[in-house]
């Protein structure tokens, strides 16, 4: 009886350990069998009882039977582990001939981009670049800039006034000032810089914006030079040939003062919506300093002569990469940005 049940006690768990998937199931076969209280663990334990001549015979075949398992046993746990292994292997494998990931470069903002560019082309033409202070005293952005307080000119900058008593500049040129006070002509300076307006923002207005001033002083500077080197920036900084004209305006601290517009760099002149069908596009204002800035700069006017410029950096940038918001400029717009 015992003999056939060790057969058939065989067949069924090697069957099952066929079946087996993991560790923890063999394991739970394992004790079912040769565990302490596992079938074949208690068959061994009865022997005991059975007459010697049984006890021996039967007592082989149970031991046989517990080596033989015990080895089955330890072939799957292995082919297991195996398996389990090569899973693994194949989840963290490592091309070392696979090329490398490009790590992602960060570039400079369309607005330095286009801040240098024009440095670079002033410098190569002789001036020097100079900055001043954002905070300034109203002396400096007003009053020797040839706009006293009652002047209804002062109304077109919208100004903050701070609690110590300055403002913030409201444009670059205060630095023609403070530059002409400590240094004598002949002088040619670019004065790149942060100004800010107490504007409302839309699609061509920002509260704080960049300018970048222009002055040369000497003892015979004329329009027709300031014509020569306005002309030759615009065709480096916008890489064409850029036709311009300059249309009388007023400023107070410059006399003559003109605007300056450019041939529109969509249409070419011919008239599209960018320019308002006009063909052309204001960039900048211009004249030759008023004698009063000369004057309020310590310098006797009668012995010099200059000119004087004022750029929105932001507009050049926006014509020369043809952006139409200049809300997008100071967007942090990654899909903006990574055009440049
Ligand atoms: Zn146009």
């Amino acid at each position: 009886m015992a003999e056939i049940n060790l057969k058939t006690l065989k067949i069924r768990v090697e069957k099952e350990i066929e079946k087996v998937k993991s560790l923890e199931e063999l394991n739970e076969i394992f004790n079912k069998y040769l565990g302490k209280k596992g079938e074949l663990t208690l068959v061994l334990h009865s022997l005991e009882k059975l007459p010697k001549a049984k006890r021996i015979q039967i007592g082989r075949s149970a031991n046989e039977l517990k080596i033989f398992l015990r080895a089955e046993f330890e072939k799957k746990s292995k082919e297991i582990k195996e398996e389990i292994h090569k899973a693994l292997e194949e989840k963290e494998w490592l091309d070392i001939t696979a090329p490398g990931k490009r790590p992602s470069v960060g570039h400079l903002h369309p607005l330095t981009l286009a801040k240098r560019k024009i440095e670079e082309i002033f410098q190569s033409m002789g001036f020097s670049v100079v900055e001043g202070p954002s905070m300034e005293k109203e002396w400096y952005n007003f009053d020797a800039l040839n706009i006293p307080k009652d002047h209804p000119a002062r109304d077109a900058w919208d100004t903050f006034y701070l609690k110590n008593g300055l403002i913030l500049r409201t444009h670059t040129t205060p630095v023609d000032v403070r530059y002409m006070e400590k240094n004598n002509p002949p002088l040619r300076i670019i004065i790149p810089g942060a100004c800010f307006r107490h504007e409302a923002t839309d699609a061509s207005h920002e509260s704080d914006f960049y300018q970048v001033d222009g002055l040369m002083v000497d003892k015979k500077i004329s329009v027709a030079n300031f014509k020569a080197i306005v002309g030759e920036f615009f065709k480096r900084f916008f890489e064409k040939d850029v036709k311009f004209r300059l249309k009388p305006d007023f400023f107070p601290f410059t006399e003559p003062s003109f605007d300056i517009g450019i041939s529109c760099l969509v249409c070419g002149g011919k008239g599209c919506s960018a320019c308002k069908n006009s063909g052309w596009m204001e960039v900048a204002g211009a004249g030759m300093v008023h004698p009063n800035v000369f004057k309020n700069s310590k310098l006797i006017p009668r012995d010099w002569q200059g000119w004087a410029f004022g750029f929105g950096l932001e507009r050049l940038t926006m014509l020369k990469y043809k952006i139409n918001d200049i809300r997008l400029l100071r967007s942090g717009d990654l899909r903006f940005l990574n055009q440049f």
